[in-house]
């Protein structure tokens, strides 16, 4: 017997070092663990200590015995990686972290977001110095996509906050919710009261089709939906027409696939989860049957990870639809099919469409269908979305890349919702230098960079850092390498010390937002939640306006 890595896989490696026969790949050391799409276990070393399985903080880890059916293919998947990447003894012997010498006192941090990335970040001072950390967020809740961007079906992938609510349980780390950093205090007074501040803000906003129609009623973001239907308070009034029979998805990620099930799993089935109940409400009254999600390059370039499509199979009364016509490729995608060095999670995702497409769909169940090397021209309609034409395209190599072109074969689709998902961005934050092209802070490292030199005491955090990739666990080894960066500083003297301590900063923070929501404050509204959902068997059920969440924090 061997344990087996599963779909809810986080990436963010704190199985690795728990495994006492080391057999889990990739580590973080390794190249391929940027570009994987979850960690493995080799099977054949695997000693069935269960230890990985306490360490992960999303439950993806399983004794292959206990396998569903949805999950079983999981233990090839496992051991197919092996054969491709042979199990070697690791490299770097494990380098104990420097910790700052006691009699420089205790470093103050301040981080603003509450998301992975900053939970990543915090978690990582906490072990490493005496520190105070006080972590800021402008809504009145923490967690940031972990509770507003995680679809409300992968309930695994929400366990991790229970990991960060765990590790922030003592006073060394204070929250300050519902704290607008630019409004309430601003970035010169988080510096006079920290030695070093963390900006862990994420990428907030979309990319633009840049096609005629895409502001149409019925043309919507897929962040806006995805915000909407996890019960973001920004995002609580927003409309989307679901009377139509189809909806059309720009892009084919694991946002798009998050989407495309939402919008067609049986409601009593969501009902189950912690979507929001006005998301629920008005899916119950859906007619939507067909989703169809175009992807602008083909087949073996689809931005969607295998395990992910993989599980798209065993949705109930749902059929994934591809044209076998589709999964013809081009010389150059069947030449790296046809390498027996390729990697094992390309060749899955082309079996995977493969087995779709074989498969005889019936007629009653909704379809999610595929559509591969397709590129919007315009989201048709006069008052309200009524359609997406598109452009069919070929493949060509850019420097070794495989980009997509225009062909002049084009097509149309009716359909009375657009979504686009085809990226976040970053925004520019106050008083922090911006790279506009790359949508960053510019930095080093994650240390802040302005005029080609450091910007003292000045730090980012996650996708504001690197740009919007990766899973929620590759925020932990980007937020490792910029506290590693922080805590050299310090001891190196570069950080000065702070004007105000915690006291002045909590004084500071009661005379400007009266409304602060603190740790007891988030515990009332956890407690409201989780209460409001043991009747209906739900994990919670999400307080969706400031108002509400505000009257639940004040108790
Ligand atoms: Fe390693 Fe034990 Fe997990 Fe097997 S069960 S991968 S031996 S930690």
């Amino acid at each position: 017997m061997a344990y087996v890595i599963t779909q809810r896989c986080c990436n963010d490696a704190s199985c690795v070092p728990e495994c006492p026969v080391d057999c889990i790949r990739p580590t973080p050391e390794q190249p391929e663990f940027a570009t994987t799409e979850q960690l493995y276990i080799d099977p054949d070393t695997c000693i069935d200590c269960g230890a990985c399985v306490d360490a992960c903080p999303v439950e993806a880890i399983f004794s292959e015995d206990d396998l569903t059916a949805s999950l079983a293919r999981f233990r090839d998947i496992n051991a197919t990686y092996f054969e491709r990447h042979p199990l070697e003894s690791n490299f770097d012997p494990l380098v104990t972290p420097v910790r700052p010498p006691k009699d420089l006192g205790t470093l103050r941090v301040a981080i603003v977001g509450a998301g992975p990335a900053a939970c990543y970040s915090a978690d990582e001072l906490l072990r490493r110095a005496d520190v105070e950390v006080e972590m800021f967020d402008r809504l009145p809740t923490p967690w940031g996509l972990v509770r507003a961007g995680v679809a409300p079906d992968h309930p695994g992938t929400k366990t991790v906050s229970g990991m960060f609510e765990s590790a922030f349980r003592r006073e060394t780390l204070q929250y300050h919710l519902n704290v607008e950093v630019g409004e309430h205090i601003s970035h010169d007074e988080l510096l006079a009261h920290h030695h070093a501040v963390i900006y862990a803000v994420g990428a907030s906003t979309d990319r633009q089709l840049n096609v005629p129609g895409e502001d149409l009623p019925g043309s919507h973001s897929a962040t806006e939906f995805v915000a909407w239907y996890n019960g973001h308070p920004d995002y609580a009034d927003r409309t989307f027409d679901l009377s139509g029979e189809r909806a059309v998805i720009v892009g084919n990620g694991n946002v798009a696939l998050d989407v495309a099930r939402v919008l067609t799993l049986d409601p009593d089935d969501l009902a189950k989860t912690d979507i929001a109940d006005h998301a629920l409400d008005a899916l119950r009254a859906s007619n939507i049957r067909e989703v169809v999600v175009l992807g602008r390059r083909g087949p073996l370039q689809a931005a969607y990870t295998s395990p992910e499509f993989l599980a798209l199979g065993y949705l109930k009364g749902i059929d994934v639809i591809i044209d076998p016509a589709e999964l013809e490729l081009d010389p150059e995608s069947r030449a790296l099919l046809d390498d027996p060095d390729i990697e094992p999670s390309l060749r899955l995702k082309y079996e995977l469409a493969q087995e779709y497409a074989a498969k005889t769909p019936n007629p009653e169940n909704k379809r999610i269908v595929f559509r591969y090397l397709a590129s919007p021209t315009a989201v048709t309609g006069s008052e309200h979305v009524e359609g997406v034409e598109f452009v069919h395209n070929e493949l060509y190599s850019d420097n070794g890349r495989l980009a997509a072109r225009a062909t002049d074969r084009t097509e149309s689709v009716p359909a009375s919702l657009v979504l686009r998902s085809i990226g976040y961005r970053g925004e520019p934050v106050a008083d922090l230098p911006f790279d506009d092209a790359a949508g960053v802070v510019p930095n080093e490292h994650g240390r802040v960079v302005a005029d080609a030199a450091h910007v003292p005491g000045v730090y980012v955090s996650g996708w504001i850092k690197r740009g919007p990739r990766g899973v929620i666990g590759s925020n932990r080894i980007d937020a490792q390498e910029t506290v590693e960066r922080l805590i050299d500083d310090f001891i190196a003297g570069k950080l000065a010390a702070p004007e105000g301590d915690r006291a002045a900063l909590k004084a500071l923070l009661a005379e400007r937002q009266p409304d602060l929501v603190g740790r007891e404050g988030w515990k009332a509204i956890d407690t409201a939640e989780r209460s409001a959902g043991k009747s209906g068997g739900r994990p919670r059920v999400k307080l969706t306006t400031r108002e509400d969440l505000l009257k639940a924090a004040r108790g």
